[in-house]
Protein backbone atom coordinates (compact mmCIF):
# COMPACT_ATOMS: atom_id res chain seq x y z
CA UNK A 1 0.00 0.00 0.00
CA UNK A 2 1.27 3.68 -0.48
CA UNK A 3 -0.84 6.95 0.55
CA UNK A 4 -0.70 10.21 -0.64
CA UNK A 5 -1.60 13.09 1.46
CA UNK A 6 -5.64 13.55 0.55
CA UNK A 7 -6.10 9.96 1.38
CA UNK A 8 -5.31 10.08 4.80
CA UNK A 9 -8.05 9.05 6.96
CA UNK A 10 -9.98 11.61 9.19
CA UNK A 11 -11.12 11.57 12.69
CA UNK A 12 -14.76 10.45 12.64
CA UNK A 13 -16.19 13.83 13.78
CA UNK A 14 -14.33 14.92 10.11
CA UNK A 15 -15.83 12.04 7.81
CA UNK A 16 -18.86 13.33 5.70
CA UNK A 17 -20.22 9.72 5.22
CA UNK A 18 -19.64 7.80 8.06
CA UNK A 19 -21.55 4.42 6.38
CA UNK A 20 -18.11 2.72 5.44
CA UNK A 21 -16.25 3.32 8.56
CA UNK A 22 -19.75 1.92 10.34
CA UNK A 23 -18.68 -1.02 8.21
CA UNK A 24 -15.31 -1.14 9.21
CA UNK A 25 -16.28 -1.33 13.09
CA UNK A 26 -18.64 -4.02 12.39
CA UNK A 27 -15.73 -6.09 11.43
CA UNK A 28 -14.04 -5.05 13.83
CA UNK A 29 -16.32 -5.76 16.64
CA UNK A 30 -16.38 -9.73 14.67
CA UNK A 31 -12.71 -9.75 14.78
CA UNK A 32 -11.99 -9.08 18.28
CA UNK A 33 -14.70 -11.19 19.34
CA UNK A 34 -13.59 -14.12 17.02
CA UNK A 35 -9.77 -14.01 17.90
CA UNK A 36 -10.16 -13.61 21.41
CA UNK A 37 -12.75 -17.08 21.58
CA UNK A 38 -10.12 -18.42 19.71
CA UNK A 39 -7.68 -18.37 22.24
CA UNK A 40 -9.79 -18.71 24.93
CA UNK A 41 -11.31 -21.89 23.68
CA UNK A 42 -8.09 -23.66 22.85
CA UNK A 43 -6.73 -23.06 26.79
CA UNK A 44 -5.00 -19.61 26.73
CA UNK A 45 -5.63 -17.13 29.69
CA UNK A 46 -6.96 -14.08 29.25
CA UNK A 47 -4.64 -11.03 30.65
CA UNK A 48 -4.97 -7.32 31.29
CA UNK A 49 -2.41 -4.85 29.52
CA UNK A 50 0.44 -2.95 31.18
CA UNK A 51 0.88 0.39 29.56
CA UNK A 52 3.78 1.76 32.21
CA UNK A 53 6.67 0.08 32.74
CA UNK A 54 10.55 0.58 33.67
CA UNK A 55 10.91 -2.74 31.22
CA UNK A 56 9.17 -3.19 27.92
CA UNK A 57 10.77 -4.06 24.23
CA UNK A 58 14.17 -2.47 23.14
CA UNK A 59 12.42 -2.55 19.38
CA UNK A 60 16.32 -3.03 18.86
CA UNK A 61 18.25 -4.04 16.37
CA UNK A 62 15.32 -4.23 14.68
CA UNK A 63 15.58 -3.98 10.67
CA UNK A 64 11.98 -2.68 10.96
CA UNK A 65 12.26 -0.30 13.67
CA UNK A 66 11.54 3.72 12.99
CA UNK A 67 10.95 4.94 16.10
CA UNK A 68 11.34 9.05 16.39
CA UNK A 69 10.79 9.11 19.59
CA UNK A 70 10.67 7.01 23.21
CA UNK A 71 8.17 8.23 25.76
CA UNK A 72 9.50 8.12 28.85
CA UNK A 73 8.18 9.61 32.01
CA UNK A 74 8.73 10.29 35.54
CA UNK A 75 6.16 8.82 38.17
CA UNK A 76 6.81 8.05 41.94
CA UNK A 77 10.34 9.29 41.09
CA UNK A 78 11.33 6.35 38.82
CA UNK A 79 11.50 6.59 35.22
CA UNK A 80 8.98 4.37 33.53
CA UNK A 81 7.99 3.67 29.26
CA UNK A 82 4.90 3.79 27.74
CA UNK A 83 4.76 0.02 26.15
CA UNK A 84 6.50 -0.73 22.83
CA UNK A 85 5.21 -4.25 23.19
CA UNK A 86 4.64 -6.81 25.90
CA UNK A 87 7.50 -8.72 25.33
CA UNK A 88 8.87 -8.91 28.68
CA UNK A 89 5.57 -9.33 30.42
CA UNK A 90 4.55 -12.47 28.26
CA UNK A 91 7.89 -14.34 28.87
CA UNK A 92 7.50 -13.88 32.32
CA UNK A 93 3.70 -14.28 32.82
CA UNK A 94 4.18 -18.08 30.32
CA UNK A 95 6.57 -19.04 32.74
CA UNK A 96 5.86 -18.02 36.22
CA UNK A 97 1.77 -18.37 36.15
CA UNK A 98 -0.06 -19.69 33.21
CA UNK A 99 1.52 -21.39 30.45
CA UNK A 100 -0.39 -20.13 27.92
CA UNK A 101 -1.72 -16.42 27.61
CA UNK A 102 -2.73 -13.68 25.30
CA UNK A 103 -3.45 -10.07 25.92
CA UNK A 104 -4.56 -7.46 23.71
CA UNK A 105 -2.13 -4.85 24.14
CA UNK A 106 -1.96 -0.79 23.33
CA UNK A 107 1.14 -0.35 21.85
CA UNK A 108 2.94 3.60 21.44
CA UNK A 109 5.04 3.78 18.78
CA UNK A 110 6.00 6.90 17.83
CA UNK A 111 7.12 6.08 14.27
CA UNK A 112 8.71 8.52 11.67
CA UNK A 113 6.66 11.17 10.42
CA UNK A 114 7.40 9.52 7.09
CA UNK A 115 5.70 6.64 7.83
CA UNK A 116 2.58 8.06 7.29
CA UNK A 117 2.33 6.93 3.85
CA UNK A 118 3.11 3.09 4.50
CA UNK A 119 -0.44 2.78 4.91
CA UNK A 120 0.46 -0.01 7.34
CA UNK A 121 1.77 2.71 10.27
CA UNK A 122 0.04 4.20 13.03
CA UNK A 123 1.95 5.70 16.19
CA UNK A 124 -0.50 4.10 18.59
CA UNK A 125 -2.21 0.44 17.63
CA UNK A 126 -3.06 -2.99 19.36
CA UNK A 127 -1.32 -6.39 19.19
CA UNK A 128 -3.16 -9.71 20.24
CA UNK A 129 0.09 -10.80 21.65
CA UNK A 130 0.02 -14.36 23.29
CA UNK A 131 2.99 -16.79 24.64
CA UNK A 132 3.02 -20.30 25.37
CA UNK A 133 5.45 -22.29 27.25
CA UNK A 134 7.87 -24.93 25.99
CA UNK A 135 6.32 -24.42 22.64
CA UNK A 136 8.31 -24.29 19.55
CA UNK A 137 7.86 -22.34 15.95
CA UNK A 138 5.47 -24.43 14.00
CA UNK A 139 3.55 -25.37 16.97
CA UNK A 140 2.51 -21.36 16.76
CA UNK A 141 2.58 -21.25 13.02
CA UNK A 142 0.00 -24.42 13.22
CA UNK A 143 -1.80 -22.63 15.48
CA UNK A 144 -1.93 -19.09 13.29
CA UNK A 145 -2.66 -20.62 9.96
CA UNK A 146 -5.87 -22.55 11.90
CA UNK A 147 -7.19 -19.03 13.34
CA UNK A 148 -6.46 -17.27 9.87
CA UNK A 149 -8.42 -19.92 7.80
CA UNK A 150 -11.35 -19.99 10.14
CA UNK A 151 -11.82 -16.40 11.10
CA UNK A 152 -11.55 -16.15 6.66
CA UNK A 153 -14.25 -18.85 5.96
CA UNK A 154 -16.35 -17.64 9.00
CA UNK A 155 -16.87 -13.77 8.17
CA UNK A 156 -17.43 -14.18 4.88
CA UNK A 157 -20.55 -16.64 6.05
CA UNK A 158 -21.38 -13.92 9.05
CA UNK A 159 -20.43 -10.66 7.72
CA UNK A 160 -21.73 -11.00 3.84
CA UNK A 161 -23.58 -7.82 3.92
CA UNK A 162 -20.82 -6.12 5.60
CA UNK A 163 -17.92 -7.33 3.17
CA UNK A 164 -19.91 -6.97 0.22
CA UNK A 165 -20.51 -2.95 0.97
CA UNK A 166 -16.53 -2.71 1.51
CA UNK A 167 -16.17 -4.74 -1.81
CA UNK A 168 -13.99 -7.97 -0.61
CA UNK A 169 -16.23 -10.54 -0.02
CA UNK A 170 -15.17 -12.04 -3.55
CA UNK A 171 -11.62 -11.78 -2.40
CA UNK A 172 -11.66 -13.02 1.00
CA UNK A 173 -10.60 -16.95 0.41
CA UNK A 174 -9.16 -20.25 2.32
CA UNK A 175 -6.09 -20.89 1.90
CA UNK A 176 -4.13 -24.19 2.04
CA UNK A 177 -2.07 -24.95 5.13
CA UNK A 178 0.87 -25.46 5.70
CA UNK A 179 1.51 -21.81 4.08
CA UNK A 180 4.45 -21.34 2.42
CA UNK A 181 7.64 -20.54 4.42
CA UNK A 182 10.90 -18.48 2.64
CA UNK A 183 14.02 -17.80 4.41
CA UNK A 184 14.76 -14.02 4.73
CA UNK A 185 18.64 -15.11 3.14
CA UNK A 186 16.40 -16.19 -0.21
CA UNK A 187 14.63 -13.44 -0.10
CA UNK A 188 17.59 -10.62 0.33
CA UNK A 189 19.43 -12.55 -2.60
CA UNK A 190 16.59 -12.52 -4.64
CA UNK A 191 15.30 -8.82 -3.80
CA UNK A 192 17.96 -6.70 -2.58
CA UNK A 193 17.43 -5.37 1.16
CA UNK A 194 13.98 -3.96 -0.02
CA UNK A 195 12.28 -7.23 0.25
CA UNK A 196 9.57 -6.44 2.11
CA UNK A 197 8.28 -3.91 -0.52
CA UNK A 198 8.58 -6.60 -2.92
CA UNK A 199 7.76 -9.73 -1.20
CA UNK A 200 3.83 -7.93 -0.30
CA UNK A 201 3.47 -7.31 -4.05
CA UNK A 202 4.39 -10.83 -5.23
CA UNK A 203 2.39 -13.20 -3.03
CA UNK A 204 -1.08 -14.04 -3.57
CA UNK A 205 -1.70 -16.05 0.09
CA UNK A 206 0.13 -16.01 3.28
CA UNK A 207 3.43 -16.72 3.62
CA UNK A 208 5.76 -17.18 6.35
CA UNK A 209 8.96 -15.78 6.48
CA UNK A 210 11.21 -16.70 8.84
CA UNK A 211 15.34 -15.91 9.90
CA UNK A 212 15.42 -12.30 10.63
CA UNK A 213 18.18 -10.70 12.56
CA UNK A 214 16.73 -8.63 15.53
CA UNK A 215 15.67 -8.79 19.19
CA UNK A 216 17.44 -10.13 21.77
CA UNK A 217 14.97 -11.87 22.61
CA UNK A 218 14.51 -14.12 19.66
CA UNK A 219 15.95 -17.61 19.62
CA UNK A 220 19.62 -17.53 17.44
CA UNK A 221 21.60 -20.66 17.17
CA UNK A 222 24.68 -19.34 17.65
CA UNK A 223 26.43 -22.38 15.51
CA UNK A 224 24.38 -22.08 12.54
CA UNK A 225 23.88 -18.13 12.67
CA UNK A 226 20.01 -19.10 12.07
CA UNK A 227 17.37 -16.83 13.75
CA UNK A 228 13.90 -19.63 15.07
CA UNK A 229 11.49 -16.28 14.33
CA UNK A 230 8.84 -15.87 11.70
CA UNK A 231 6.78 -13.32 10.03
CA UNK A 232 3.68 -13.48 8.52
CA UNK A 233 3.22 -11.90 5.49
CA UNK A 234 -0.48 -11.04 3.78
CA UNK A 235 -0.77 -9.59 -0.43
CA UNK A 236 -0.73 -6.22 -0.56
CA UNK A 237 -0.67 -5.12 3.31
CA UNK A 238 2.76 -7.43 4.17
CA UNK A 239 3.83 -8.09 7.46
CA UNK A 240 0.80 -8.64 9.94
CA UNK A 241 2.22 -10.54 12.35
CA UNK A 242 6.01 -11.22 14.36
CA UNK A 243 6.76 -13.63 16.47
CA UNK A 244 9.91 -16.66 17.40
CA UNK A 245 11.42 -19.24 19.80
CA UNK A 246 12.30 -17.11 22.46
CA UNK A 247 15.62 -17.56 24.16
CA UNK A 248 15.50 -17.79 28.16
CA UNK A 249 18.94 -18.66 29.23
CA UNK A 250 20.96 -16.25 31.01
CA UNK A 251 24.19 -16.37 29.42
CA UNK A 252 23.00 -16.16 26.32
CA UNK A 253 20.63 -13.72 26.81
CA UNK A 254 23.54 -11.06 28.10
CA UNK A 255 25.84 -11.86 25.81
CA UNK A 256 23.32 -10.94 23.10
CA UNK A 257 22.25 -7.72 24.99
CA UNK A 258 25.97 -6.75 25.35
CA UNK A 259 26.33 -7.40 21.69
CA UNK A 260 23.84 -4.83 20.28
CA UNK A 261 24.26 -2.03 23.16
CA UNK A 262 21.03 -2.99 24.76
CA UNK A 263 21.00 -1.84 28.55
CA UNK A 264 20.90 -4.68 30.89
CA UNK A 265 19.79 -2.36 33.66
CA UNK A 266 16.10 -2.36 31.66
CA UNK A 267 15.82 -6.05 32.47
CA UNK A 268 16.84 -6.79 35.93
CA UNK A 269 14.24 -8.82 36.30
CA UNK A 270 14.47 -10.64 33.27
CA UNK A 271 17.97 -11.44 34.06
CA UNK A 272 17.18 -12.51 37.34
CA UNK A 273 14.81 -14.95 36.59
CA UNK A 274 16.52 -16.10 33.87
CA UNK A 275 19.57 -16.79 35.80
CA UNK A 276 17.62 -18.82 38.47
CA UNK A 277 16.38 -20.88 35.59
CA UNK A 278 12.84 -19.67 36.20
CA UNK A 279 12.51 -18.01 32.57
CA UNK A 280 11.26 -21.18 30.74
CA UNK A 281 11.37 -21.83 26.61
CA UNK A 282 8.64 -20.20 25.08
CA UNK A 283 7.34 -19.37 21.67
CA UNK A 284 4.62 -16.82 20.22
CA UNK A 285 3.36 -14.53 18.70
CA UNK A 286 2.03 -10.54 18.24
CA UNK A 287 -0.88 -10.06 15.80
CA UNK A 288 -1.43 -6.64 14.81
CA UNK A 289 -4.99 -6.07 15.03
CA UNK A 290 -5.57 -2.51 12.64
CA UNK A 291 -3.61 -4.56 10.10
CA UNK A 292 -5.67 -7.48 10.42
CA UNK A 293 -9.22 -5.42 10.16
CA UNK A 294 -7.62 -3.31 7.32
CA UNK A 295 -7.10 -6.20 5.22
CA UNK A 296 -10.27 -8.29 5.62
CA UNK A 297 -11.90 -4.30 4.95
CA UNK A 298 -9.49 -3.56 2.08
CA UNK A 299 -8.13 0.02 3.99
CA UNK A 300 -5.85 1.68 1.85
CA UNK A 301 -4.70 2.64 5.55
CA UNK A 302 -5.17 1.09 8.97
CA UNK A 303 -5.88 4.27 10.23
CA UNK A 304 -9.70 3.62 8.61
CA UNK A 305 -9.76 0.97 11.52
CA UNK A 306 -9.04 3.95 14.68
CA UNK A 307 -12.52 6.50 14.98
CA UNK A 308 -9.27 8.65 15.61
CA UNK A 309 -6.81 7.74 13.54
CA UNK A 310 -3.11 8.01 14.89
CA UNK A 311 -1.34 8.71 12.03
CA UNK A 312 2.94 9.41 12.19
CA UNK A 313 3.66 13.23 12.22
CA UNK A 314 -0.26 13.73 12.72
CA UNK A 315 -1.65 14.97 15.92
CA UNK A 316 -5.64 15.59 15.71
CA UNK A 317 -7.72 17.21 18.27
CA UNK A 318 -9.24 13.98 19.34
P1 LIG B 1 6.55 -6.15 15.96
O1 LIG B 1 6.83 -6.84 17.24
O2 LIG B 1 7.22 -4.84 15.81
O3 LIG B 1 6.78 -7.02 14.77
O4 LIG B 1 4.98 -5.86 15.99
C1 LIG B 1 4.06 -6.91 15.98
C2 LIG B 1 2.96 -6.63 15.00
O5 LIG B 1 2.30 -5.42 15.37
C3 LIG B 1 3.42 -6.41 13.58
O6 LIG B 1 3.55 -7.62 12.88
C4 LIG B 1 2.31 -5.56 13.02
O7 LIG B 1 1.21 -6.33 12.64
C5 LIG B 1 1.92 -4.71 14.20
N1 LIG B 1 2.59 -3.40 14.16
C6 LIG B 1 3.88 -3.11 14.43
N2 LIG B 1 4.12 -1.81 14.32
C7 LIG B 1 2.95 -1.22 13.98
C8 LIG B 1 2.55 0.13 13.73
N3 LIG B 1 3.37 1.15 13.85
N4 LIG B 1 1.24 0.35 13.42
C9 LIG B 1 0.39 -0.67 13.34
N5 LIG B 1 0.70 -1.96 13.56
C10 LIG B 1 1.96 -2.24 13.88
MG1 LIG C 1 7.68 -7.27 13.12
Amino acid sequence: MSYTLEEIPKPIYEETNLKRRKTITKVTTYTLKYFTNYFIEKGFEWFLPVILSKSTDPLWPDPGTSIEKRVETEIYGENVRLMLSMIVHKMIISSLLTPKMFVLSPNIRIERRERAFTGIHCFEFTQLDFEIRYANSRDVMSLVEDLLNKYLSDIKKDLEYELKLLGTYDKITYYNSPFKVYDREELENKFGKKWEEKIKKEIKEPVWIVNIPREFYDFEDFETNKWDNYDLYLPNIGEVLSGSRREYEYEKIVKKMERDGVRKENYNVLLKLAKEGKLKSSAGAGIGIERIIAWVCGCKHIGEVQPFPRIPGYVFEL
